[in-house]
Order: C-alpha cells, then sequence, then structure tokens
C-alpha cells in the first residue's frame, strides 16, 4: 500500500479504547488505515513518533473569537490551539441579526485567516433566529445552538435590541420540541445558572464595597445558583426528550445534582467542564475572573471525580482571547474586570499533567473528553476519532517532557494565562491537520488561512 504519510511507532490512544503500538497511513488529508507492522507500505512523509503518544486532534467546542477582538485577529491566534493540539474549533457566538447573513461572513474571515478548521454555535437571541432555523441548518451547515440562561430577561438591554426572546423556562421547553422535530442531531448548548440569584448577589457585595478578588466573585454566584439551573435544565430536556449539552459546569452542587439524580441525565444529556474550574481556585488571580465563577479547591476535586465516574464527558476551554490591557480596561476592580481569558493553548498539557499524571485518569478517558465525546456531541462526524476515513488530526505528544506555561510558548497573541507559571508534560511534538504537519518541536509551520469551515448535516 501507498501512502502520503506514515506515523509510525507511535503509541495512539483510541479514545474509551486504550493505547495501542500501532502506525497510521493517511491518504488525501484521511486515515487510510491502522497497521500492526509497515513492511508493506510505502510512504511519501514518514514521522517517527517511536516513545510518542497519538492522541485524536482535539476538539473544542467552546471557543469566544471575537468577542473583545476583531474576528480576524483571534482566527490568526488559532496558531496557538494548534500548538496546544487543538485541530477543530467550534465557536460560540450570539448576534441579534439574521445568521442566514452573518455565517457566510464569519466563514469567509474564518477561511482566509484561520489556521485550524472550525464551525459555529449560534446563539439563539431574537424570533427571527427561530424562524428562521430550519434554513439557517439547511443553508448554514450549522448544528448547534446556544441558549444563554443567563441573559435571562436581558437581552434587549445587553443587546440593545427590541425583538429579543425571553430566555424563559418555557422558550427552554419550546425550543427543544422545535429540534426535536427537525432532527435529533440538533444540539441546544445551555449556559445554566440562576440570573435571580446571580444579580441580586451581585448587587448585595457591591453594596456591601466587597472587593476581595476571585474570593469575592465565587460568592456572587455560589454553586448551587447553578446547581438549580442546571437541575431544572435537564428536567425540561427529560419532559421534552431533547439534546442538550451543558457548558462550563463549575460547581461541586452540580455534580451533587448528576450523581444523585442520574435519571435527570440517563436520557443522554451532555456535560462539560473547563481546565480552569479543575486546576484553579477562588485563592488564584483575578485573571481568572469568568462566568460562573470559579470555586473553592474541593469543587475542583469534585469536578474531577465527575469526569472519573462519567458524569461529566467534555472539556472545552471558553477561551476568550484578549489581553491585561482589555481585560482590565474598565478598572481593577473585582466588578470591573471583564470576563473571560485565553486558555486553549495548554489544554491537552493540563489535562495530561493533572488529569493523568497527578490523579491517574487514563490517556484514553482524556482523549475521550477532549475529542471524541465533543465532536459526537457537536455532530462532527469525521472528527475527533481515530478510524479509518476519519480526518487526519492528530497530536502527537511527548508526555514526559515538561515546559513552564508562558504565552510565548503556546505562540499566544495574549499576553498572559492564567496557567502561568505551571509545569507541564505532554506537550504536541507535531500536530497534524488532515494529514499535514502543521506543528513540529512546538512550533507552526504553515501559514493562516489553511483552516476549513466544517459543515455539518442533519
Ligand atoms: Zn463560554
Amino acid at each position: 500500500m501507498k501512502v502520503d504519510l506514515l506515523i509510525k511507532n507511535g503509541l495512539v490512544v483510541f479514545p474509551k479504547v486504550g493505547v495501542k503500538q500501532v502506525h497510521l497511513g493517511v491518504n488525501d488529508g484521511k486515515i487510510a488505515g491502522i497497521f500492526e507492522d509497515v513492511e508493506q507500505i510505502e510512504a511519501t512523509e514518514v514521522i517517527d513518533a517511536t516513545g510518542l503518544h497519538v492522541f485524536p486532534g482535539l476538539v473544542d467546542a467552546h471557543q469566544h473569537l471575537g468577542i473583545y477582538n476583531s474576528i480576524e485577529e483571534d482566527f490568526i491566534d488559532t496558531k496557538q490551539h494548534a500548538v496546544g493540539g487543538v485541530t477543530t474549533i467550534v465557536n460560540m457566538d450570539r448576534q441579534p441579526v439574521s445568521y442566514l447573513d452573518f455565517v457566510p461572513q464569519v466563514q469567509e474571515i474564518g477561511e482566509k485567516n484561520s489556521y485550524i478548521d472550525f464551525t459555529y454555535t449560534l446563539g439563539i437571541l431574537t424570533e427571527q433566529h427561530i424562524d428562521e432555523l430550519e434554513e439557517t441548518i439547511e443553508k448554514c451547515g450549522i448544528t448547534s445552538f446556544k441558549f444563554f440562561r443567563n441573559y435571562e430577561r436581558q437581552l434587549n438591554d445587553k443587546f440593545n435590541v427590541d425583538n429579543g426572546i425571553d430566555l424563559s423556562s418555557y422558550d427552554i421547553v419550546r425550543l427543544l420540541e422545535k429540534f426535536k422535530s427537525i432532527s435529533p442531531k440538533l444540539l441546544l448548548a445551555i449556559h445554566c445558572e440562576n440570573m435571580d440569584i446571580n444579580r441580586a448577589l451581585i448587587k448585595k457585595y457591591k453594596d456591601e464595597g466587597a472587593n476581595d478578588g476571585l474570593k469575592t466573585w465565587s460568592l456572587t454566584s455560589p454553586g448551587y445558583a447553578e446547581a438549580e439551573s442546571l437541575l431544572s435544565t435537564l428536567y425540561l430536556n427529560n419532559v421534552v426528550g431533547g439534546n442538550v449539552y451543558i457548558v462550563h459546569l463549575s460547581s461541586g452542587a452540580s455534580v451533587d445534582v448528576l450523581e444523585k439524580m442520574p435519571w435527570l441525565h440517563d436520557s443522554g444529556a451532555k456535560v462539560e467542564t473547563c481546565p480552569h474550574y479543575l486546576c484553579l481556585n477562588e485563592e488564584d488571580s483575578l485573571d481568572a475572573k469568568v462566568g460562573p465563577p470559579i470555586h473553592s479547591q474541593s469543587d475542583a476535586d469534585r469536578l474531577w471525580e465527575g469526569i472519573a465516574n462519567g458524569t461529566i464527558n467534555s472539556i472545552g476551554t471558553d477561551h476568550v482571547p484578549n489581553s491585561r490591557d482589555k481585560k482590565y480596561g474598565k478598572g481593577q476592580g473585582v466588578f470591573d474586570t471583564l470576563y473571560g481569558f485565553p486558555s486553549v493553548g495548554c489544554l491537552l498539557p493540563i489535562m495530561i499533567t493533572e488529569g493523568h499524571q497527578k490523579r491517574g485518569l487514563p490517556l484514553e478517558r482524556i482523549a475521550d473528553i477532549t475529542s471524541y465525546q465533543v465532536a459526537e456531541s457537536f455532530n462532527l462526524q469525521s472528527k475527533g476519532r481515530i478510524e479509518v476515513g476519519a480526518d487526519a488530526d492528530f497530536a502527537i505528544v511527548d508526555i514526559n517532557s515538561k515546559k513552564t506555561i508562558t504565552p510565548e510558548i503556546m505562540h499566544s497573541a495574549s499576553d498572559y494565562s492564567v496557567f502561568e507559571g505551571r509545569e507541564a508534560a505532554g506537550w504536541p511534538v507535531y500536530t497534524v491537520s488532515r494529514g499535514e504537519v502543521i506543528v513540529k518541536d512546538g512550533v507552526p509551520t504553515k501559514e493562516n488561512g489553511r483552516g476549513k469551515f466544517v459543515r455539518r448535516y442533519i
């Protein structure tokens, strides 16, 4: 057999299944064969992966490109994703305009600037979005949407429009019903946070003049505010028989809900958490202000338990590119600092170091929650898997060589990282996207504009 690329002698990490020493052949950007021996294989290009682990390229479905910078700038910055082993992203955006106009525009900008493959999850904000749902799916190839419970009853003010939906509990029901009537592949990603509690507590702590960094921030949206919203979301999802994906689980209280009431997500609800909820706590810098807030070390420990016992099945970074200047542009106080921070560039090293090396999480579980499960949830049928016919996307890593996390090492355009100064192992030596080596020895090797929009079908 003749192949374009042969990755030989690697320890291949098959999601869920385990690690096997096999050889991978690639033709036309797709996995063409998984071989026990390579004597009969003729290859144009060979990567000797002896001693390295070959993960499926990571799929990060929780990105916020274009929030604080231009969308062009943030797509250019996707080189850092590749350095960290991420080969596909789903960008979550929300605009009170017709998505029939919006998607072709961002698709064009992305294909001119992105370093890796991408698609979009679109926030449902207006009746127009609901009316145009079928057309958006068919014409734009989008099958995932987002419901921001955190904008409940405040959407019109936030976006300065008059046609916003309330984002009420009933809006969840009617949307899930509509999705179900179109296709079971449609996904509704939901931010769970009880905003009556959150808004009341923000006012209370502001009035009191509280300003103790992440500790104060944690108090403004306690774990129970998320758990209560999670409970009602999953309950309504069960009533309808819908397909929901809970974004960024942040609290031990929410893990309690999932463990004590497994029937709530028996219907197949997917649950994501983020590296910052797993690896940071309220003692860390205000750089890590995010919504929902980062809580205590015991919350982080419970989230790791949720991953180990399967109640949490996806990792997304909630990556928000910005600079320190922008983050603190409105002031240094806890209530002035902007939400979000960049975090994607060290996703795999963080999971390997903190999850596998410190907590014994099997590598195949890490591959499962950072690629396969995410691709399955978001209907990315050719991504996140090591199977013949799938896109040849790989993160080929040395799980023993450690580096100190800095923005520079990640080739990030941002000037800070909430993980800065930590030692992490498991950096990609090579990142491969559709059969093309795009990172070698931790350095991007190609030009921007090679990423493709991934069209999805129902
Ligand atoms: Zn987010």
